[in-house]
């Protein structure tokens, strides 16, 4: 395998949940984090899960991530049962989890240590290429601590990027960041997946961050965690956090929520 088949062949995958409960079991009580929930994320869509917290979004993420089980239901992606992590589905957090003993460079590598089949000089080639790719190339041997926030979540998604996988499940990445960094990454993030295209799952409980990146955003309500609505975003790309556009989609969004919510007792 060639490092122009390794960075441009991963087809995005197609995701089933299919009825899946999940259950918290606690000392006092339990508590259903998700409820009979079911979506298919198409390929290459980038979905947004939208809620205030508490309402199960990353208990979905999670799931769909294999790094936990449900109590009932399936989930697949391409068909395939989702049993556990795998390379196929990179994740990235809220928390950058990168190595502090690590430089930037050998932190993207980590991700590729998954592929036995690239030889070191393979990996150095991809590793380079996705940190051109976020913009890191002059930190490419700088250490965690010399970054920014910004930075630091720019190499956690060159991490995830980098052993091209099929999905990108990403847990609310742009919450701790001021604005303005923010929304120089909403604008690197669409030009990824204009490039080279993910099946995303993105959580957030920012709603104009959903409209913003998402080709469908669906609303969730807590206790019990579930899907209440969906909202296909049609606005034209790439969209910017602050047009008129985007900002009245958020107004009508945020309504739809509030009245969810209110109905609902929370
Ligand atoms: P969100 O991401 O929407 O804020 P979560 O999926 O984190 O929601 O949580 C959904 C519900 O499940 C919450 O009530 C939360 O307290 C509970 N919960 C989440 N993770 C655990 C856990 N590991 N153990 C017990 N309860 C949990
Ligand atoms: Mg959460």
């Amino acid at each position: 395998m060639t490092i122009e088949d390794e960075l441009h062949n991963a087809t995005p995958a197609k995701l089933t949940v299919d009825r899946v409960t999940k259950v918290y079991r606690g000392k006092r009580q339990d508590v259903k984090a998700l409820d009979d929930v079911s979506l298919t994320v198409g390929e290459g869509e980038f979905v947004c899960l939208l809620g205030p917290s508490g309402c199960g979004k990353s208990t979905l993420l999670n799931l769909i991530a294999g790094l936990e089980q449900p109590d009932a239901g399936t989930l697949t992606a391409d068909g395939e049962l989702i049993e556990g992590p795998g390379r196929q589905r990179g994740v990235m957090f809220q928390e950058h989890a990168l190595f502090p003993w690590l430089d930037v460079t050998q932190n993207v590598l980590f991700g590729l240590n998954l592929k036995p089949n690239l030889s070191d000089e393979d990996r150095r080639g991809v590793a380079r290429a996705f940190l051109e790719i976020v913009g890191l190339t002059p930190f490419a041997n700088s250490g965690i601590h010399e970054l920014s926030g910004g930075m630091k979540q720019r190499v956690a998604l060159a991490r995830a990027l980098a052993p091209n996988p099929q999905v990108l499940c990403m847990d609310e990445p742009f919450a701790a960041l001021d604005a303005m960094t923010r929304e120089q990454l909403y604008d690197d993030l669409q030009k990824i997946q204009q490039q080279r295209r993910k099946t995303v799952v993105f959580v957030t409980h920012n709603v104009r961050e959903a409209v913003c990146l998402g080709d469908r955003v669906l609303l969730f309500t807590p206790r019990p965690g579930r899907i209440r609505a969906e909202f296909r975003i049609d606005l034209p790309r790439p969209r910017n956090i602050n047009d008129v556009a985007v900002a009245q989609l958020a107004t009508t969004i945020t309504t739809e929520l509030k009245r969810l919510l209110k109905a609902e007792n929370v």
